[in-house]
């Protein structure tokens, strides 16, 4: 094997696989009606650099791809977070804004995924990311809404935040692995349907990024100085999108459901 070839085998190796390609383009169209307005119409005006932001934070160190060990996934959100900060106060360009945004976007991802910590060639992690995108469709948007003690908090509470969030998650790939055992094993995933176990596992792990992502978002905008609207929400509803995600101008376009059992 040339040089070339072995370099190229090293970055294609070091190339983070958790999710189906521009998922995070996904991460970021869901967003669009729950970020803070300005910021919202700023990700669609630059949707290249998001783009571009991703698949750059793709490339990053694996560690940062990991729930483990120092530096972690948590620890790269919380980087990422600060330099966007620094990046809106000194008035940085806003193609490199939003494409610090599509990295973030990367991060969250990863960090609400149940294989976080898996092998990337372990073949359930394999067949949930096909059948993630086979379903990604028929997802629901949903937003878990904002949180607002996070979002008057200093840095500090961004470990807090994702911590809480990280235990969420944690059972999910049991389950996954359970349901996909049921139809025989990690090569006939497609044999599952939108009733199953599966289907719901995606869906939370897609929502749970986005309302994710939309909270650490408009972190970062209201400590930059941005305006972050109040989402008004009663405790136990979240919301739902209908129709084509977009920058929210006015109440409405959205429906409320109440959470079951709560
Ligand atoms: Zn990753």
């Amino acid at each position: 094997m040339g040089y070339n070839r072995l370099m190229l085998a090293l970055l294609l190796a070091a190339t983070c696989s958790l999710h189906p390609p521009a998922l995070e383009g996904d991460v970021g169209r869901r967003s669009l009606p729950w970020l803070p307005p300005d910021l919202a119409r700023q990700v669609v005006k630059h949707d290249r650099a998001f783009a571009a932001g991703y698949t750059a934070a793709r490339r990053w160190p694996s560690e940062f791809h990991r729930r483990d060990g120092n530096p972690n996934v948590e620890m790269a959100i919380v980087a990422q977070c600060e330099r966007l900060v620094q990046a809106i106060r000194k008035q940085r360009p806003f193609d490199e804004v939003v494409g610090g945004f599509g990295a973030l976007a990367h991060l969250t991802l990863d960090h609400a995924s149940p294989f976080l910590g898996t092998a990337d060639s372990d073949p359930y992690a394999m067949a949930f990311r096909s059948f993630t995108v086979r379903a990604l469709p028929r997802i629901p948007m949903v937003f878990y809404g904002q949180d607002n003690v996070f979002l008057g908090s200093p840095r500090g509470g961004i470990p807090r935040f994702l911590a809480r969030k990280a235990g969420a998650t944690s059972p999910l790939a049991a389950l996954v692995r359970e349901d996909v055992d049921r139809v025989g094993g990690p090569a006939a995933w497609h044999l599952l349907d939108d009733r199953s176990t599966t289907f719901g596992v995606a869906s939370l792990m897609l929502n749970h990024a986005v309302s994710n992502f939309v909270n650490l978002a408009s972190w970062v905008w209201g400590q930059a100085g941005g305006l972050v609207p109040t989402i008004p929400q009663e405790g136990d509803t979240f919301l739902v999108w209908k129709g084509e995600p977009r920058p929210r101008e006015a109440p409405g376009s959205h429906i409320r459901i109440r959470k079951a059992g709560n």
